[in-house]
């Protein structure tokens, strides 16, 4: 079974399941805060009407290469999670850390000034996040922290997109 992702190359949704497996037991065994950050590509349905889908693939594995270079250390870690869905595992990072690294893929994004005239908020590509952080007790599940910070990504889309939400 493959661990990466066909189309733009970064790990794959399989690959952010072990590894989030491995970093949440290694938090709560280390009592050190766990970050996830969650972006999601906005209108990118509109981006696939208006430039197609092949340009709209394209666009996928450019915003994952640039993404993938966002957060530096060992063993930060990228994935696309799904369709233009993308997360990021960070462990051993604050809040104050991953906001950080948020607001360097919002300044990652808006260098490749990837023209989008299906946006509602742009005349380019943006995208909007979620982000979480954790310091896992007993008791504590992985999946509802996962449920949180996607919770926050839709906050973020609600409150108009292009902008993160942490809280
Ligand atoms: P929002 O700002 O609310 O996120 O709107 P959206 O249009 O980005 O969200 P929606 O979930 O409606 O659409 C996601 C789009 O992403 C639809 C789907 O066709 C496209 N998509 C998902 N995977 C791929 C892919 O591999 N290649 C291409 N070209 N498009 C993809
Ligand atoms: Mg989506
Ligand atoms: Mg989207």
């Amino acid at each position: 079974m493959s661990f990466k992702d066909g189309l733009t190359g970064v790990a794959n949704r399989r690959m952010f399941d072990s590894i989030l497996d491995l970093e949440w037991s290694n938090a709560r065994r280390s009592q050190q805060p766990l970050s996830l950050i969650l972006l999601d590509i906005d209108f990118f349905k509109e981006y696939n009407d208006c430039y197609g889908h092949l340009r709209g693939d394209d666009c996928l594995k450019l915003v994952a290469q640039t993404l993938g270079a966002a957060a530096t250390r060992a063993r930060d870690f990228f994935a696309r999670f799904g369709g233009e869905e993308f997360i990021f595992v960070l462990p051993e990072t604050d809040a104050e850390a991953a906001e950080k690294i948020a607001e360097r893929c919002q300044e990652l994004i808006a260098k490749l000034e990837i023209p989008h005239q299906g946006s509602k908020v742009s005349d380019c590509l943006t995208v909007s996040m979620g982000i979480g952080t954790i310091v896992p007790v007993h008791g504590d599940k992985q999946k509802d922290f996962v449920d949180l910070v996607d919770q926050r990504l839709y906050g973020a889309k609600d409150a108009g997109r292009n902008q993160k939400l942490s809280i």
